[in-house]
């Protein structure tokens, strides 16, 4: 496994593997790695000759300075785990070398991002559409991985391809959970021992939402029920709960099979958690 730190080493070895003709597959992550990230490395070294995972925690993404001050940074472990499922390439560059300038440029993702993530994280979306068109110029994959775990990044990210023509396949992995239920993330490692515990309640109250909205209950009643009991666990706070369309992400009124998004944020204590199921 090769790390690169700068951008220019990366861009010169991955021309020379353009020119023997192999296809790039890259895994963009923020690091503090996890079973989900590596799921998105393994679906990447299926399709293709060689993965690139970046690692890369993204000031322009984090409204929340104090969420950016805690973020996990393990580079040494994340850099073992690649090894271990035989990830080929680590980009792992410094902010000076990916954002020279802030940009002034700015990303409006219109009615996607008016609602959960992008309506309580303002200007978050903006951050994530610039790092992740850095990252496909910077690199120009053949394929590119992102995680059903953030199910609105992935639909504007699909937009953001479509818009700007990229030609890279955009391929979206399923959620990796942990035995109990909870969907692995970095920032679970924030939980203290005792909010740990209860995490899993986020998960277990979107199948709750799945099972009484296929029993016929209306959206609304199942959104005020489902915040109600999450709210009622000590050390709880959900921020939202939508019933959406899982392609446009608006809400909806009733269950549409195969097209309906559950989509929850929650904080327990400081560490603010999302999770989502699809019907
Ligand atoms: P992050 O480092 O948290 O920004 O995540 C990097 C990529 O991994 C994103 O595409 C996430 O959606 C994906 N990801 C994060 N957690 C999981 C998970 N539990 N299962 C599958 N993919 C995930």
């Amino acid at each position: 496994m090769q790390i690169f730190y700068s951008i220019n080493s990366l861009q010169d070895f991955l021309k020379s593997q353009r020119k023997m003709g192999r296809s790039i597959g890259l895994v963009p992550t923020m690091g503090a790695l996890h079973k989900g990230h590596l799921s998105l490395i393994d679906a990447s070294k299926i399709q293709n000759d060689l993965t690139v995972c970046s690692i890369f925690v993204n000031p322009t993404q984090f409204n929340n300075q104090q969420d950016l001050a805690v973020y996990p940074r393990t580079l040494e472990a994340d850099c073992q785990m690649l090894e271990s499922v035989n990830c080929d390439v680590v980009f792992s560059p410094n902010a000076q070398d990916i954002y020279p300038t802030l940009p002034n440029l700015k990303f409006d993702f219109g009615d996607l991002e008016r609602v959960m993530e992008g309506k309580f994280r303002l200007g978050h979306f903006n951050g994530v559409g610039i790092v992740v068109s850095k990252l496909f110029n910077i690199i120009q994959p053949d394929n590119a991985y992102f995680g059903q775990k953030d199910l609105q990044q992935c639909a504007i990210i699909n937009r953001l391809v479509k818009d700007l023509s990229y030609n890279l396949k955009l391929n979206v992995c399923p959620t990796q959970r942990e035995t109990d239920g909870l969907a692995m993330s970095s920032r679970n490692r924030n939980l203290t021992p005792e909010q740990r515990k209860i995490a899993p309640a986020i998960y277990k109250s979107l199948q709750k939402a799945v099972e009484l909205l296929k029993n016929k209950n209306s959206s609304e009643s199942v959104k005020l029920l489902i915040v109600n009991q999450l709210d009622n666990i000590e050390g709880i706070k959900v921020e939202y709960f939508e019933i959406s369309d899982f392609e446009t992400l608006q809400p909806i009124n009733e269950l549409s099979e195969g097209k309906t998004a559950l989509c929850i944020a929650a904080f327990m204590g400081t560490t603010r958690l999302i999770d989502n199921v699809i019907i």
